[in-house]
């Protein structure tokens, strides 16, 4: 690139050279793109293996979170991205995507982008100037769908609902007379003050019973906790790679309803956002053609994240998660520390616990990463740290290693927690003991 500096008409005004008569090069001097000021000399970096740590940190914050061995494998593999090899594998991963959402429809489709650009996907395909949505706002994440609603020229109003809490079925059915919707969204764990929206199943039919479409973000809590897309009447679903699944940052998995496939095939205007057109999306996801060239490596990743949910079965998934987060919060308010979500709608899939007095969570993240090499989050200014429970974070040597570098950060940075109890609460929760918490 570098070299193509000069343009055709200025190459010919250059000397020439005859090698045969027929021929003619023109003569580039050799120094030319090194010697020039402007030039970007070649950089001098530092290999990854001096960038990484030694050891690799356990992650347990509020994703990316740690890959299983055989999703890792396949991240390595590049395949062609057409062709009978990948058609087999993508009709896996939209069969077994159909179980993990609980849906019979044919439209699951995958998506190159995190999870917000599935997200993205289901908003602009879904809505467009005027479009009168109704965004349930609980927070972070939540109103990321409102933002995007409003870039496609929606009419969004929101119903703001207050940190700790969930919004009550009266709300929403207020909210649905008030501003007639014709798009719902809603979060089902919001990730960012770790709250669980327990309504979805009724908020779903309520939004349904007055003729809107449902849009639901179960990026953090797919595969975590049930969540059955028909038998909800929900008719879009967004999930990302890194979080519930376990498998890696950048591939995510979105699923419509029939009704919302009609929509989406019915509207005028061609859909803005090329990449994320759920038509041309179609050419590659169901009919085996070309749309953009398929991120090959991570959907094999996914393929292998969504086999071992399926060797697992959801039924045992949600048992392993909701044990393991139920013992970590245990061990936590144990520690002596406070749990952030109230009880009734706590999420169990990140873990938000209250700062103490005097430190901040940058302090605690800092601390617990560099000296026990274990990674947990903060959360955009809350006073809080989170620490995931999704995929292979909710496994018992992850709980012990994690808790006990909590505990032990908590003592080096002079909070008083009592890191004995943290443990034995966390053993006897995982053991079956009883349960105290409040
Ligand atoms: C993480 C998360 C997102 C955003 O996912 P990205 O992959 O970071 O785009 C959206 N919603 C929820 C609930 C999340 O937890």
């Amino acid at each position: 690139m570098i070299a193509q500096t000069a343009s055709p008409e200025s190459l010919l005004a250059r000397p020439l050279v005859t090698l045969r008569s027929d021929i003619h090069v023109p003569i580039m001097p050799t120094s030319s793109f090194t010697s020039a000021s402007s030039a970007v000399p070649c950089p001098v970096v530092e290999s990854l293996d001096a960038i990484l740590p030694e050891e690799p940190l356990l992650m347990m914050g509020a994703g990316p979170v740690p890959i299983p061995a055989a999703v890792a494998k396949a991240n390595t593999i590049v395949i062609n991205h057409l062709g009978g090899t990948m058609v087999k594998v993508i009709g896996q991963v939209k069969t077994m995507a159909r179980y993990v959402f609980q849906t019979k429809s044919k439209w699951v489709l995958g998506v190159a982008g995190p999870g917000s650009a599935a997200m993205e996907m289901a908003i602009s395909n879904l809505a467009w100037e005027g479009t009168r949505v109704l965004s349930i706002k609980n927070g972070f994440f939540s109103e990321r769908m409102a933002e995007m609603g409003r870039r496609v020229g929606a009419r969004v109003s929101t119903l703001e609902v207050d940190d700790g809490t969930v919004a009550s079925l009266e709300q929403v059915a207020e909210a649905i007379r008030r501003e007639r919707p014709e798009i719902v969204t809603v979060v089902q764990g919001e990730t960012s003050n770790t709250v669980w929206n327990y309504h979805l199943k009724d908020i779903a039919a309520l939004a349904k019973a007055a003729g809107a479409l449902v849009i639901v973000d179960a990026v953090c809590t797919l595969s975590t906790m049930p969540l059955e897309m028909d038998a909800w009447g929900i008719d879009a679903v967004i999930t990302g790679g890194q979080k519930g699944l376990s498998s890696i940052p950048g591939v995510s998995l979105i699923a419509f309803s029939d009704a919302a496939w009609a929509r989406v095939k019915g509207r005028t205007a061609p859909n803005a956002h090329w990449c994320l057109d759920a038509s041309l999306a179609e050419n590659f996801w169901h009919n085996a053609g070309y749309h953009y060239t398929a991120p090959v490596s991570g959907v094999l990743a996914l393929h292998e994240a969504l086999r071992l949910v399926c060797a697992e079965t959801l039924e045992k998934r949600f048992a392993r998660h909701l044990k393991c987060s139920l013992a970590l919060q245990e061990g936590i308010a144990a520690l002596g520390l406070h749990l952030y979500a109230p009880q009734a709608c706590r999420l169990n899939s990140v873990v938000g616990i209250e700062v103490p007095h005097g430190l901040s969570p940058a302090d605690i993240c800092g601390h617990i990463s560099r000296h026990h090499q274990v990674e947990i989050s903060g959360s955009f200014g809350l006073p809080i740290v989170r620490i995931g429970q999704m995929g292979e974070q909710c496994r018992e040597h992850n709980l012990f290693r994690t808790l006990h570098a909590l505990g032990r950060t908590m003592l080096d940075l002079g909070a008083t927690v009592d890191l004995p109890a943290g443990v034995a609460a966390l053993e006897k929760s995982l053991s079956g003991g009883a349960r105290h918490l409040k």
